[in-house]
């Protein structure tokens, strides 16, 4: 039987602020999840603490809503205990390139088979409103009344800059966009980082901004070109969403941890022991 959005949607719902971008996130995943025909009882969603890591809560799949910045510790923990699961990791800015940004490089360099979602917002939602990081230069906050003094991250550099498989970005004004990606994501086999341009209406509505800024990458750019994605990664002018780089060909992570049990599984306890004799 077919599955349907509703089939992967708890009948928790959302306590989002009306006009939150991550309502559209969570649509677009669950359609992805849905336009894949994804069995909900082999899928997980795992997120930190935040606004946004009270997705898992929201989705009808395996779920942890676990401890701040630590959405990908427990995504890669779930991933390779059991590599036949699709996992995904949910989070936001200050979640994941703050509390938790030590785990994202590594996460990307062993290219761990995973869709990263990050929900950024530029600011920290759930405590009212503290700059961030990807928060930018001079936002004026209670926190910050004279305006920070520190330059923002620019996630898409970071991803490329680790390595990761999969780079893209998108925006929760452009639903179909987003889907899009996502199934793209889900299908890649590495890890697959999306930045979600996802604003935050209470503290820091960035609706304006984007929907002014916001282009599709040039059509001309090969995702398979590292160096064009580093270019536009690095435009200030405008914000480019789209597929920046995806590499196909490198194995994962839980590819080559099958291939080592196997290679070990081959050695008896004998092998072993003589390995340490003097
Ligand atoms: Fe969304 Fe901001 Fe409200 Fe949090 S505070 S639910 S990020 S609009
Ligand atoms: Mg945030």
């Amino acid at each position: 039987m077919e599955l349907t959005v509703n089939d992967y949607k708890s009948n928790v719902k959302p306590i989002w602020c009306p006009g939150c971008g991550d309502y559209a996130v969570l649509n677009a995943l669950l359609r992805a999840f849905a336009q894949l025909q994804l069995d909900p009882a082999r899928t997980v969603v795992a997120s930190g603490i935040g606004c946004s890591s009270r997705f898992p809560a929201f989705v009808k799949t395996y779920g942890i809503h676990g401890v701040h910045g630590r959405p990908l510790p427990l995504a890669t923990g779930i991933k390779l205990a059991n590599p036949d699961l699709t996992v995904v990791a949910v989070g936001g800015d200050g979640d994941g390139f703050s509390i938790g940004g030590g785990h994202f490089p590594h996460a990307a360099r062993r290219n761990i088979d995973l869709v990263y979602i990050v929900m950024d917002n530029s600011i920290y939602g759930m405590t009212k409103g503290q700059p961030s990081p990807t928060s930018p230069e001079e936002l004026k906050t209670k926190a910050s009344p004279y305006g920070t003094l520190e330059e923002p991250l620019n996630p898409i550099m970071m991803a490329l800059a680790y390595d990761a498989t999969f780079v893209a970005c998108a925006f929760s004004g452009q639903l179909k966009e987003m889907i899009e990606l996502f199934v793209q994501a889900l299908q890649h086999p590495g890890f697959a980082f999306i930045q979600v341009l996802s604003p935050c209406v209470t503290f820091h509505n960035t609706y304006d901004l984007y929907r002014n800024n916001v282009r599709p990458l040039p059509a001309e750019h090969d995702p398979a070109d590292k160096l064009s994605a580093l270019k536009l990664a690095l435009e200030t002018e405008v914000q480019y969403t789209g597929l920046f780089y995806r590499n196909a060909s490198r194995p994962a992570y839980s590819q080559l941890q099958r291939q080592l049990i196997e290679q070990a599984g081959r050695k008896t306890l004998e092998d072993i022991f003589n390995a340490y004799k003097p």
